[in-house]
């Protein structure tokens, strides 16, 4: 597992910078599931034409995609869930309060975590 201390220190975006900031951006409007607007987090699920969705939509919703009615598969979007890795995200207790920003692979280990988790359910 890839090892990245970042959110040691105070959680803030002023680390990700000028072009990097705005590919961020960009990246993280791509990756929203199509079903309920999250964010995309690994294990992130295909359907036979492409469209990736959250774990939670995949298992809650029929056999059929619900962006195109293609069948679901359970293949893995692995490119899709490095990326997720390497992007920063905010916590997604954000709106209870917590004012963490971390990489992918930190944040969910994070919101396993969170002082904020007891205020709503991931
Ligand atoms: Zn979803
Ligand atoms: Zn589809
Ligand atoms: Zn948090």
């Amino acid at each position: 597992m890839m090892t990245d201390s970042f959110c040691q220190g105070t959680p803030q975006m002023t680390f990700v910078s000028g072009s990097d900031k705005i590919l961020n951006k960009k990246i993280l409007d791509i990756i929203k599931c199509p079903k309920c607007a999250y964010f995309l987090r690994p294990p992130m699920f295909l359907c036979t034409e492409g469209h990736n969705y959250c774990e939670e939509c995949f298992r809650r919703n029929s056999s059929r995609c619900p962006e195109c009615g293609a069948v679901k598969t359970e293949n893995r979007s692995v490119q899709l869930e490095q990326i997720h890795n390497a992007l920063f995200f905010r916590c997604f207790f954000s709106r209870f309060g917590c004012r963490m920003i971390c990489r992918g692979i930190i944040i969910r280990l994070h919101e396993s975590q969170c002082s904020f988790r007891m205020y709503g359910n991931l």
